[in-house]
């Protein structure tokens, strides 16, 4: 054996796991569940590099995921016969943190001051491997690589060190021991040595899991005691079930499961399709946007299966950007183990099937609008900004997001409206939607430009997010009525009379004569305060997005 090496883990790492170590995170339990889907994850892809590479050496019978409890040592083991890790995987996997995000789940951490926000982002975060240490104060992890000779064992005490050698004689896969903290022992309902506590979070959390997770029992009989291996999951494929014979918290666990969040979903969404493509699909609107939704880097979450074996995350072909929240499962027969992310894009089945899951989400959300609308407020203040983005991008289905949209509006100050209910109100011979954009409420309401409408009665509605500068720019109508910025062009309210000019006509001109950025002074009828405001022509960019586009320095 080579000799041990002690290496420090990143500044990233180590952070994250002094927030273990002194778990903020209440409910521990889910540590397992955290080693579990590692495992899980860990067959499943030793699964497809054997479909893939047929001279792989690996053992693929009796693949499954094991877990032994020791009472009198104090400890768990979770081991796996999957992949595996090579020694520098272990370093890069378990050293470091490679996923976009950390610094900013970090900031954000140190940030909030209560448990519950705290937890909240842990849960969207995912910690994975790390949250062993909540429960455990020592971790070994002995792993060999399917295919490599020599394995690696990794110890930590989840300090500022990890100890890293390379031993001959690993199995293939990987095994996690945790030294149990004592305090965790000591109270029965964290014994994680107990069969019991066991069982009872494998079947809550990972159920669903498709490999047999094998608890070691004990067993006496007529005073003979003997272990042995029992099944504790009943490891079916939640999606290929029928809707009625799952039990609601499975799916919510399944849920939690595939999207790492700490809340329950808000909705879920079954499709099924069969016939010349055949296809299963789970998918699952979340009740929180995750932190990261607006950054560049951020994944998609649907996961491809075929036949019930685990393609990709984060299939991109699955689900357009702006429904990058949805998370789940799409479990597709006809493909080949070996489809690729570039054959998914254009593949002409997989668009039809794409088209399809868009459409049950839309209208999944119209459901929700009508039959629960406290439901859909939520998921629009959550996601309406990410949502709206499809007005850009996916013009099929701009009729169908204009429906499911709503808005901030001068009709009522507390509750946002429907562009459906806008036009209803509309009195008689009022071709427009009137619409005003700023970065705030507050600053919309105090500009001048509204004053006329406000002193009229008519409806303004207010856009304040950064997308609805560019989409209410790109779209045309609604129903017939088009939009219109209150802040551009001529409004006809009764139309501004530059005939009546009369007395004023001095001063207008002086005022053209004298302002050189101007291209027209003009008496209005807009304003009823204030004396005068700036309005852009009809074809100009809004403030707020000249703004935009001077900020980007164009
Ligand atoms: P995540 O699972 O979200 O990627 P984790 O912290 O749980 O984050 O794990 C980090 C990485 O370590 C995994 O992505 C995987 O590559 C590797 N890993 C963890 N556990 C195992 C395992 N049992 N077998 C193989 N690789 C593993
Ligand atoms: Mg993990």
């Amino acid at each position: 054996n080579t000799p041990v090496e002690t290496l420090e883990f990143q500044a990233e790492a180590r952070q994250l796991l002094q927030l273990m170590v002194h778990s903020i995170y209440s409910n521990k339990d889910t540590f397992l569940r955290e080693l579990i889907s590692n495992a899980s994850d860990a067959l499943d892809k030793l699964r497809l590099e054997t479909y893939r590479d047929k001279d792989l050496a690996a053992d693929t019978s009796d693949l499954r995921i094991e877990l032994v409890a020791d009472r009198v040592e104090r400890t768990l083991t979770v081991r796996d016969n999957g992949i595996g890790m090579s020694r520098d995987e272990v370093v890069a996997l378990i050293g470091t943190i490679a996923k976009s995000g950390t610094a900013e789940f970090l900031r954000k951490m140190k940030e909030s001051k209560d448990a519950a926000a705290s937890q909240d982002l842990i849960g969207q975060f995912g910690v994975g491997f790390y949250s062993s240490f909540m429960v455990a104060d020592h971790v070994t992890l002995l792993t060999r690589r399917a295919g490599e000779a020599a394995g690696t064992r990794w110890e930590s005490a989840g300090e500022g060190t990890y100890t890293i050698e390379t031993v001959e004689d690993a199995p293939q896969g990987t095994s996690v021991t945790l030294k149990l903290k004592p305090e965790d022992t000591e109270d029965h309902l964290y014994d994680y040595t107990a069969e019991w506590k066991l069982r009872e979070i494998v079947t809550r959390y990972s159920d669903f899991i498709t490999w047999p997770v094998r608890l070691e029992v004990e067993r006496t009989v007529e005073d003979k005691t003997t272990r042995e291996f029992e099944t504790v999951n009943s490891g079916k494929a939640l999606w290929a079930r029928s809707k009625d014979e799952v039990p609601a918290e499975e799916y919510t666990e399944f849920y939690k499961h595939i999207s790492r969040d700490w809340h329950d979903p808000l909705e879920t969404v079954h499709v099924k399709a069969e016939g010349t493509f055949e296809y299963q699909a789970l998918l699952f609107l979340p009740s929180k946007a995750p932190f990261d939704l607006f950054m560049r880097e951020r994944k998609r979450g649907v996961q491809l299966y075929v036949k019930r074996v685990f393609i990709m995350d984060d299939c991109e072909a699955l689900m357009p950007e702006y429904l990058r929240f949805v998370k789940g499962v799409v479990d597709a027969q006809d493909l080949s183990l070996n489809v690729s992310r570039e054959i998914l894009q254009q593949d002409r089945q997989i668009q039809l099937m794409r088209r399809r899951l868009v459409k049950r989400v839309l209208s999944t959300v119209k459901t929700m609008m009508a039959d629960a609308p406290e439901k859909y407020a939520t998921f629009w203040t959550e996601f309406g900004p990410a949502v709206k983005e499809g007005l850009l991008s996916d013009s099929e289905n701009r009729e169908t997001i204009l429906d499911i949209a709503s808005f901030a509006s001068t009709h009522d100050a507390e509750k946002p409206t429907t562009l459906a209910d806008y036009v209803e109100r509309l009195p008689e011979g009022q071709e427009h939607i009137y619409y005003m954009t700023g970065a705030s409420r507050a600053i919309v309401e105090s500009s001048p430009h509204l004053e006329a409408f406000r002193a009229k009665g008519l409806e303004v509605l207010i856009l304040t997010d950064a997308i609805d500068e560019m989409w209410v720019d790109s779209t045309d109508e609604y129903r017939g009525k088009k939009f219109q910025s209150v802040a551009k062009g001529e409004v006809d309210l009764d139309a501004d009379k530059p005939e009546e000019a009369g007395d004023f006509e001095p001063l207008l001109t002086w005022l053209s004569s004298n302002l050189d950025s101007v291209k027209q002074v003009r008496l209005s009828s807009r304003l009823t305060t204030s004396p005068a405001c700036l309005v852009g022509e009809a074809g100009d960019l809004t403030p707020t997005l000249e703004k935009m586009y001077r900020a980007m320095g164009q």
